[in-house]
């Protein structure tokens, strides 16, 4: 499959706005401002785009709860704010190709008919909030972006906003806070953004390769991308592999691939020839997968039935020197230093777990400590706000089920065995 999302980023310029004109850049927006916002929504439904930034909700559904809403103005964010452990797939799209995500705004905003967007980004990428910065100057200049774009009487302004530092506003309803300059916790829903969101308005919240997506549905139109990779999920798929493989980085490939092809006909398989042992294998709030299940397709359907979820789509590889007690309890220091505070049972949650798996860690941990992690796990599941204390509680669940040996031989051997 010929990259698009990725496509032109090996050119050292690529975010600059006159390489992407080279390429065909703003074609599509071109196109798109010719049709009406409601065939577009078409074609988006006809695509079968799936949101990308973890949770897999139809674009299109989404995008019509939000245009049945007669409120204006209507605002469209997009969800740059990929800070999981693991997670970088959106980062070569905000850094080498700003264009295209540009583009994907324009033609989303004009169909929703939304005039302002804002792009969440993460407060540890300030080399994208530069480029981005510096790619939103080019589109203004040249007429992609303002009041009256490529003289069709379309208006649309853009803006980054950059968050601190704090990973629950990847939460779309925590970002909406967070932008409004309020203290980044999520909110209870309903109602939905798409209803009340960003002010009290409409709110469409989309991530980076989600919009960036819609340039290619009205390039090829819906009916083509929709052969792309699965069927229930088709389309290009941004995967970031990361860990013990001979080649990280991150790879364009079609929705539905095996977990294997990526780690081994793309990533070049583990690194130093050793032997794999596990895979997380959508960002570390997924459960983990033994090395005998990475013969599944890597799409929102197939991954839940396969034991753990496509997530992001962040790859981590762990090979057979990895440590899985020190996985989880790195995995728990994360998720407790995350927590919000919001809800009792995450914030008091995951800090047990985090003492718990620490005292296994250091060789101090007692026969009944695995028995209180599933207790502590099973006491938080469905009991949370948002979906950051379940992610907690299903790392150690799933690290307890296929590596329980690992587990009792740290308590029985006070000290770890395998590294
Ligand atoms: Fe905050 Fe955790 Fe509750 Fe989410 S689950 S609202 S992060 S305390």
């Amino acid at each position: 499959m010929e990259n698009f999302l990725l496509r032109n980023i090996e050119n050292p310029n690529s975010a600059d706005i006159n390489e992407y004109l080279k390429v065909g850049g703003y074609k599509n927006l071109t196109k798109s401002l010719g049709m009406k916002p409601k065939d577009i929504i078409e074609e988006v439904k006809k695509s079968g785009l799936r949101g990308r930034g973890g949770a897999g909700f139809p674009a299109a559904m989404k995008w019509n709860f939000a245009t049945a809403d007669p409120k204006f103005p209507k605002y469209l964010l997009c969800n740059a704010d990929e800070g999981e452990p693991g997670t970088f797939k959106d980062r070569p799209i905000l850094e080498k190709n700003p264009h295209l995500l540009i583009e994907g705004m324009v033609i989303s905003g004009y169909a929703l008919g939304s005039e302002y967007g804002y792009i969440y980004l993460r407060g540890e990428y300030p080399q994208a909030k530069d480029i981005l910065n510096e790619a939103i100057k080019q589109a203004y200049e040249k007429k992609y972006l303002g009041d009256d774009i490529l003289g069709k009487g379309v208006k649309f302004h853009l803006s980054v906003y950059q968050g601190a530092g704090a990973y629950i506003c990847g939460e779309e309803t925590a970002l909406i806070e967070s932008i409004e300059g309020k203290k980044g916790q999520p909110r209870s829903k309903p109602p939905f953004p798409v209803n009340v969101g960003a002010w009290s308005m409409p709110t469409i919240v989309n991530n980076v390769e989600t919009l960036s997506n819609v340039p290619y549905i009205m390039e090829i139109g819906g009916d083509a991308y929709s052969n792309i990779g699965s069927k229930d999920c088709p389309g290009p798929k941004l995967f970031s592999v990361s860990g013990y493989v001979e080649k990280p980085g991150v790879y364009e490939l079609p929705m539905g691939i095996s977990l294997r092809d990526i780690i081994y006909k793309h990533a070049g398989g583990i690194k130093d020839s050793k032997k794999l042992k596990a895979v997380i294998p959508g960002g570390i709030s997924t459960p983990v997968l033994p090395a005998d299940g990475i013969d599944c397709a890597m799409d929102f359907v197939s991954m839940p039935k396969a034991g753990s979820m496509l997530g992001s789509g962040a790859v981590i590889v762990l090979d057979e020197s990895v440590c899985m007690v020190r996985v989880a309890y790195r995995a728990l220091k994360f998720f407790e230093h995350e927590s919000c505070g919001k809800c009792v049972p995450c914030r008091e949650g995951t800090d047990w777990l985090r003492k718990i798996l620490e005292r296994i860690e250091n060789g101090k941990g007692s026969e009944g400590d695995i028995y209180l992690l599933s207790d502590v796990a099973g006491l938080i599941s469905g009991r949370t706000f948002c979906p950051l204390g379940d992610g907690a509680a299903g790392v150690v669940t799933g690290m307890i089920k296929h590596f329980r040996n690992e587990f009792e031989e740290h308590i029985k051997n006070k000290k770890c065995v395998v590294s």
